[in-house]
């Protein structure tokens, strides 16, 4: 029987999936002693700070990711950070393989004029703040003017508009940051405008997503009717459409006809705007855009510009990887082929391939540089794993550990009729993983 060490840096739906798919491997002859490592206290990655509060039914996969936890050849290492309290050099000379599974946290940057004026935000800070990361808990959001704008036609930027539309109400029964719901309530903001810079066709929006917008009850969505109408030429005009891109336009075509209920709370998508430049006096007063038009399929730019007054923008236009000593980023991502970094050293989620997919997109992206890297593996190592390379008296967040910690939490949530209530304090999560 062989047994290889495998070591996964980042407690993600990538990681798990990558766990999860060397679990799956074992056989008679082959076995594998996984370990995770995490910078954080907690894992489970973007389900826990990543995927809107409104949305509790897409976190069920950490029910997965627990189970997968259990199994006798898995380990938790929590506040563990890769290039601080371990070294990617020394992971590669103990462990059989070491799999990167280290997101991409980096919010991608306009580049325009007045983007670091204050109240301009991308959603790189902004999701983790409402999200109760323990890095994000001070993060500045003024939440005082009555327009907002999301840059971006894709679902995080959804998720942000939606959540600073709703009614903050509708966020009381889920697990949601407190410090977030108390400054959602005091919130002034009304009209959330989510900006595209091309056409409804080349929305990066998904379908169960769109189709939820005319469900929303305290809130009027609108797209605006010409737009779909133009969307729907050029679709016409295609020699092939794709089976998603018909239903985005069916999900949008209903929000632009459904009858509104009237409701203060507005959210709309408005496409062909690309952000010239941010203005204000020192704050966020306003943004200007360019409009576009879309010829012969392609999107070009107009003269014609227009202003919107704002008081925040939020970015959310992609995120790119961040880096470690010894590797290489190329595109916002560990530079790779299929996976494959450097010797023993992999890459999965969105470190391998971009902040693209859903958490299911991960699950048979992994399942490829499992299939890789044990077509890789020959000699398992002579060696010692993690003991030793931890300095003594660091304090590790076990599997154990965080069942304290999540239970606790869970408790919290049960007293105050939510799933959960995260605790946001580094030192208290830790603290309750000893208890
Ligand atoms: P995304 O889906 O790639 O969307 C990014 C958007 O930003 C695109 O509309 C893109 O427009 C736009 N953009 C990029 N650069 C820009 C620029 N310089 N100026 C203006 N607009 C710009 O990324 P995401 O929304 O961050 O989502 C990441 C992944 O997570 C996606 O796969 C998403 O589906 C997934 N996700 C899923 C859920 C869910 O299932 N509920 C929730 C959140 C996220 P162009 O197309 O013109 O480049």
């Amino acid at each position: 029987m062989l047994n290889f060490k495998i070591a996964i840096v980042g407690a993600g739906p990538a990681g798990y999936f990558t766990a999860q798919a060397f679990q799956k491997a074992q056989s008679d002859e082959l076995s594998f002693s996984i370990d995770m490592i995490e910078r954080l206290p907690t894992p489970w990655g973007l389900v826990r700070s990543g995927v809107a509060p409104d949305h509790q039914k897409i976190k069920t996969v950490s029910k997965v990711f627990e189970k997968i936890a259990k199994e006798p050849n898995f380990r938790l290492f929590a506040n563990v950070e890769l290039g601080k309290h371990i070294y990617l050099k020394d992971l590669r000379d103990q462990y059989d393989a070491v799999v990167l599974a280290t997101g991409a946290s980096k919010g991608r940057k306009l580049g325009i004029p007045g983007e670091d004026l204050t109240n301009s935000l991308s959603a790189a800070d902004f999701v983790p703040w409402y999200n109760s990361h323990p890095d994000y808990v001070q993060t500045q959001v003024d939440l005082s003017c009555d327009t907002a704008i999301v840059i971006g036609a894709g679902n995080v930027a959804m998720d942000v508009a939606r959540i600073l539309a709703i009614d903050p109400s509708e966020l009381d029964p889920t697990d949601v940051a407190e410090h977030a719901l108390i400054k959602l309530k005091q919130s002034n903001i009304r009209t959330v405008i989510i900006c595209g810079r091309r056409g409804p066709e080349h929305a990066a929006f998904t379908a169960p997503e769109l189709r939820d917008l005319p469900k929303l009850e305290n809130t009027d969505v609108f797209i605006d009717p010409k737009q779909i109408e133009e969307a729907i030429k050029h679709i016409e005009e295609m020699e092939e459409v794709e089976k998603d891109l018909k239903n985005n336009i069916e999900a949008m075509k209903t929000i632009a006809e459904h009858e509104k209920k009237g409701v203060p709370r507005k959210l709309e998508i408005k496409f062909l705007s690309t952000p010239l430049e941010i203005k204000g006096n020192g704050k966020v007063e306003e943004i200007i855009f360019q409009k576009n038009k879309v010829e012969n399929g392609k999107v070009i730019t107009t003269s014609e510009t227009f202003s919107v007054k704002t008081g925040l923008v939020i970015t959310a236009i992609g995120y790119n990887s961040i880096e470690y000593p010894g590797i290489s980023i190329e595109n916002g991502r560990i530079t790779n082929i299929a996976g494959h970094v450097e010797h023993n050293v992999y890459a999965v989620g969105w470190a391998k391939r971009g902040p693209t997919g859903v958490i299911g997109t991960n699950k048979s992206d992994s399942n490829d540089v499992v299939d890789l890297i044990i077509e890789n593996l020959k000699e398992p190592k002579a060696s010692e794993g993690i003991t030793g390379l931890l300095k003594s008296g660091h304090e590790v967040i076990d599997q154990i550990a965080w069942e304290k910690i999540n239970a606790s939490e869970v408790i919290s949530g049960e007293i105050a009729g939510k799933p959960r209530v995260k605790e946001v304090d580094w030192r208290q999560l830790i603290s309750l993983g000893r208890s």
